[in-house]
Formats: C-alpha cells, sequence, structure tokens
C-alpha cells in the first residue's frame, strides 16, 4: 500500500500532497518542478494530535519501512512476496512492534527542523529489522503438480486423464535459500511521536496510554534533536546539456529530453547522463517500455556468449553459429512490476535478446516512466537468470558462487503495440497487460 507525503513546495511554500514513490514535485500553484532527494534515506513522522498542546517536547520513536519485492531461490523454485512493512527500530518494551496500516490512514509529513522534537536514534540494526519483517512474510511460489482424473472404469481398470497444473503454495521466506533478492524496495523511516507523562507513554496521535513503567526514562535518554542532513534536498528538472525543461512523471526516476535527445537519471547528489537506445518501432507502435541492458558474462556457468548462456538454461532453442560471438545480457523491466510478472517479463527479453537490434534514437513523448533505477536491475540478474533456466539442477547449486563480470548497463527502449486488454512487444512477444503495468505504479 502506498503512503501519501504532505510536503511544501519549495518554491511558494504551498502544502502538497504526494506519493511515498514521487521524486519529481509539480507544483500546482507556481507550476515549478524539482526533484526530491535524500541524503540516505527519507524520514517521515505521523502528525500528532493537537501539535502544540503537549507541554513538553515529544519524543519521536522510530519505525523502519520496507516496501518492495522479495526474491528467495532454493531447490524448490523461485519464491516471491511483495513486503510491505513498518517494524519497530528500538528496544523499549510496551511500544507497539509495528505502526500496520497506520502510516496509510493518514498523510505522513517530513521531518524538519522547526519540529519541537528530539528523536531515538535506531538500537536495532537496519538488517535485523529487515531480517524480522522477512520472518513474518510467507513467500508464494509456483509449483507444478500433476492431476489424475479418473475419466471411465471398466470392471477392473481405471483410465485416468492426467494433466499438470500450477498451484501456488507458501512457504517461510526465512527457510534456506541459494540466492536471495530485494527488488525496486523503498526504504525509509516513519516516526511515531509519544509524549512523557510522570509514570507513563503516551501515543500523541490517539492520545492512549502506550505503556506504564517505573523508570519511564529508560531508554529514553538517547534521544536527540533534528540533524541537518536528514533534512531534504531539491534539484531543479532542467537539461544540463541545453538547458530546456525535461518531461517525467512523478514517480520517474529518469527525465528525458525532447530538445537534445537525451535521458537523465537522478544521481546521489545531480542529474546523470543515462546511455540509451531504442528498438525502433513503426506506425503501429503506441508506446515504448524501457528495459536495463546488462552485458557480461558469470564465469562459475561457463557463461561468455549469448549461446553459452542458451546450452547452460537448456533452451528449446538451436544454438546459431552467429550467437557464439553474441556478448550476453539480462534484460531486465525498467518498470516496476508485481513479482511473478517481473520474472516472466525478465526472462522473455532475456531469451528473446536475438531478435533484437537497438541503435541510436529519438526521445519521444510515448516512452513510459522508468520506475526501477539501474542499480535494482543489476541485482535482479541473477533471479532472472533462475527463472530463465529450464535446467535448475545445472543451474540453481551454483548461484551462490555465480558472479557478474565485466558488465555494462544500457537503457533500451523496446516498442510495443497495443492489443486492448495488454501491451505487445512484436520482435519477441512480450507481453504485458495493461492492469499489472498500473499496478506496478503502487509497488
Ligand atoms: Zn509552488
Ligand atoms: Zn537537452
Amino acid at each position: 500500500m502506498d503512503i501519501k507525503v504532505e510536503q511544501a513546495c519549495p518554491q511558494c511554500g504551498a502544502p502538497i500532497v504526494i506519493h511515498e514513490t514521487d521524486r519529481l514535485l509539480t507544483c500546482p500553484y507556481c507550476e515549478v518542478k524539482s526533484f526530491i532527494r535524500a541524503n540516505g534515506v527519507f524520514r517521515y513522522y505521523l502528525p500528532p494530535k493537537q501539535e502544540n498542546k503537549w507541554d513538553t517536547p515529544l519524543l519521536y520513536v522510530p519505525y523502519m519501512r520496507f516496501k518492495g519485492s522479495i526474491f528467495v531461490v532454493n531447490e524448490a523454485g523461485i519464491g516471491h512476496k511483495v513486503m510491505d512493512t513498518t517494524q519497530i527500530g528500538v528496544n523499549v518494551p510496551g511500544l507497539p512492534p509495528s505502526l500496520g496500516i497506520r502510516p496509510q490512514t493518514m498523510p505522513v509529513r517530513r521531518l524538519a527542523p522547526r519540529i519541537s522534537g528530539r528523536y531515538l536514534p535506531l538500537t536495532i540494526k537496519a538488517s535485523a529489522v529487515l531480517e524480522k519483517a522477512i520472518r513474518l512474510t510467507p513467500l508464494r511460489l509456483e509449483q507444478k503438480e500433476t492431476v489424475r482424473k479418473p475419466v471411465t472404469y471398466d470392471g477392473d481398470n481405471v483410465v485416468y486423464d492426467y494433466s499438470t497444473r500450477v498451484k501456488t503454495v507458501e512457504y517461510s521466506a526465512h527457510s534456506r535459500f541459494l540466492h536471495r533478492a530485494f527488488i525496486g524496495e523503498t526504504v525509509s523511516f516513519v516516526y511515531l511521536p509519544v509524549a512523557r507523562r510522570e509514570d507513563r507513554l503516551v501515543d500523541a496521535v490517539t492520545g492512549s496510554t502506550l505503556l506504564r513503567q517505573e523508570h519511564p526514562a529508560e531508554g529514553l535518554q538517547s534521544a536527540t534533536p533534528f540533524k541537518s542532513s536528514w533534512q531534504e534536498k531539491f534539484t531543479a528538472t532542467l537539461c544540463p546539456r541545453c538547458g530546456e525543461s525535461l518531461a517525467g512523471e512523478g514517480d520517474c526516476l529518469i527525465m528525458t529530453c525532447t530538445n537534445c535527445d537525451t535521458v537523465w537519471a537522478l544521481g546521489r547528489d545531480k542529474l546523470e547522463p543515462v546511455n540509451w537506445q531504442m528498438v525502433p518501432g513503426d506506425r503501429k507502435t503506441a508506446m515504448y517500455l524501457g528495459f536495463w541492458r546488462i552485458a557480461g558474462g558469470i564465469s562459475a556457468l561457463g557463461i561468455r556468449s549469448f549461446a553459452d548462456f542458451v546450452r547452460r538454461t537448456n533452451q528449446a532453442m538451436v544454438v546459431r553459429s552467429c550467437w557464439e560471438q553474441m556478448e550476453m545480457s539480462f534484460w531486465v523491466p525498467a518498470f516496476k512490476l508485481r513479482p511473478r510478472v517481473f520474472l516472466r517479463v525478465g526472462r522473455n527479453a532475456t531469451i528473446g535478446q536475438w531478435r533484437l537490434a537497438p541503435g541510436p534514437g529519438h526521445v519521444t513523448d510515448s516512452m513510459y516512466p522508468v520506475t526501477l533505477p539501474a542499480s535494482e536491475a543489476r541485482q535482479s540478474v541473477k533471479v532472472i537468470l533462475a527463472a530463465s533456466t529450464a535446467a535448475r539442477k545445472n543451474l540453481f547449486p551454483f548461484l551462490p558462487r555465480a558472479r557478474l563480470e565485466k558488465t555494462a548497463t544500457q537503457l533500451v527502449y523496446l516498442p510495443f503495440v497495443d492489443k486492448g486488454h495488454d501491451w505487445y512487444q512484436p520482435q519477441s512477444g512480450i507481453t504485458v497487460s495493461k492492469a499489472v503495468l498500473r499496478f506496478g505504479r503502487s509497488l
């Protein structure tokens, strides 16, 4: 589920409500566009009831919010799940272990220096908070099973009809694994304001008592004031090359310049040029979807060329001699999709790459927003590899040692045709349902 954030326009100060995943802020009042950046993670708080009513400064308790897809590969297959959780980051008994759906029921606000509160530091390691969240998340795994149905019965003999179907099973995400990856995750902090009373702590949002304790100050001493590094920063959205205004939607991570045909990614503190190409469309093309093409070899698996990949993963295709010279690349969707579809689309593009011939192109306004950054795409290479293989036993046991070497990343836009409910990519046969693509915007 998405949380909404109350955000002041950096230009005119007008209050705007944006989505948690929005990085591009377009002010409806002054129409100024800016990119929002954080030094590390974004920090939000649940607004307290009657902010000025409390006689002492409020204490803000950190909860770590994690939203993204988790993939776990083990002998049984590839399990996956969308995780969406907010877990406590301090060891203070009596406080709620999770914020549950509270951040979704009201817009949260960004921490700001003007708030007269003090902030508890994280005392549980972020990795431990994440492991706890994983334990609480059962994974979904699609397994083929054979179904036997009796068709006729003549005397002693039963005639059965056999069919296979895919069933979804759930298992613990904490079980043994060969490979695990978090893809497309948003990590942030949501602070719960609490008020200190003589012998108890009070939830400053609801007014209810959280805990009574003999020594209420215990564990709460280490609170610090606002740190200036927490302050969000803004970047102008002008093309660094030609100075024209860049185009993009709220949740996009990549902006395009139609004036000089360049593509820009929001880097740590400035816009950085993106190496990009496109497969040319024709008059039937209704939209271009971006894929991260991540080239490189995996020596632990003997994969250097596309031909090596086809052999190693036992594809039902005859290896062409030209594939021996063809560099291997993994094609990862540059947009968020629910995990099952993400695996399918990445697999189809990776196996179908020999049909795709990208080259230089022109920026058009029918390019779908890129919502998955290149860094996340690189983390999903082993998951896409696992999803692509038709011979698990040849490949899965080697995954822990597999490393992608000499990598090069490029953004490639592929043309898609409108087929009613689906988008269809003619060269590779990839289909993405429109509903699934829309749903991906909320992940
Ligand atoms: Zn404004
Ligand atoms: Zn430009």
